[in-house]
């Protein structure tokens, strides 16, 4: 079986070749230009599936919440503006006469990591994706948990703190306002007047403002993290985001986790996503490939 598979971000559409042992090849990526509308995106999409031969089926990973049944946008924020609502599965069928899965980034990277990567031979664990906000994704009994309306697992907007920081979703005290990559830049900076993104941020932990900065962000992600082990009793939570390549973080994470919890929640481990940018791929095929 020859699938072709996407990722669709808010910067970039990359996409990929998955043959039946689920190897990637011939990646490639073009550029998403938001700006154009989310039907637009659509439209290159199926050209580039038709600038293919023999494809057997497609899969799609996307930014926004995804109705997977429908394979349609339930909701997505103006990073892609029209995208609410555009029907992806009827319309890349309809074109191409492929059959078509469609499903949530971060959900499609959980599903790579569950029959791929760290998750393999997990039925019960959480993802959560660190950057400019938070993602996360349920997996349950071995399969996904995507709730009543497609939308579970927005963990980044949980309320950590009571009225606190204003947030993108016109909410004040979520998680991702704290607890983000962008959160730990932004306390960087107000720590030490430097304007440093996450990976530079490290080639200071030296400077003991920074370091500071960087230990009081780590108990922000563990105040969800808690929250969230109570209500999952997870066996693993997968923390993905570029950040979590610096080992400092998963492994004061899971320390400060382990003295927090009760006893009998501590069993549960928190290991970086192994798959990177790959896992939405992968994900996205091995959906596609079960329709
Ligand atoms: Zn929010």
């Amino acid at each position: 079986m020859k699938i072709l598979t996407f990722d669709i971000g808010g910067t970039e559409i990359k996409y990929a070749f998955c043959d039946e042992n689920f190897n990637l090849t011939q990646k490639s990526s073009i550029p998403t230009n938001a700006h154009e509308g989310g039907v637009k995106i659509i439209e290159r999409v199926i050209e580039i599936i038709k600038s293919f031969d023999d494809i057997d089926r497609v899969g799609i990973s996307t930014a926004g919440q995804v109705n997977s049944v429908k394979g349609e946008i339930v909701y997505a924020t103006d990073t892609i503006p029209g995208y609410t609502g555009v029907k992806i599965k009827e319309t890349v069928e309809r074109e191409t006469g492929i059959p078509t899965a469609v499903e949530n980034d971060v959900n499609s990277a959980a599903v790579g990591e569950a029959v791929f990567g760290v998750a393999k031979g997990h039925d019960n664990f959480i993802c959560l994706t660190y950057g400019t906000g938070i993602g996360g994704a349920i997996y349950l009994n071995g399969k996904l948990f995507t709730g009543s309306s497609f939308s579970a697992g927005e963990f980044g907007h949980i309320v950590t703190h009571s009225g606190g920081k204003d947030c993108t979703c016109g909410g004040k005290g979520c998680y991702e306002a704290y607890a983000s990559t962008s959160a730990l830049v932004n306390r960087v900076k107000e720590a030490s007047g430097k304007e440093l993104d996450g990976r530079e941020i490290f080639e200071h932990f030296d400077d003991p403002d920074i370091r500071l900065a960087i230990n009081e962000w780590i108990d922000e992600i563990v105040v969800g993290l808690k929250g969230l082990t109570y209500i999952f009793n997870p066996a693993l939570i997968v923390a993905g985001g570029g950040i979590m390549n610096e080992e400092y973080i998963t492994q004061e994470i899971n320390k400060r986790l382990q003295n927090e919890l009760m006893a009998s929640f501590r069993k549960v481990k928190v290991i970086k996503a192994l798959m990177g940018n790959d896992a939405n791929k992968l994900g996205a095929a091995y959906l596609a490939s079960q329709l």
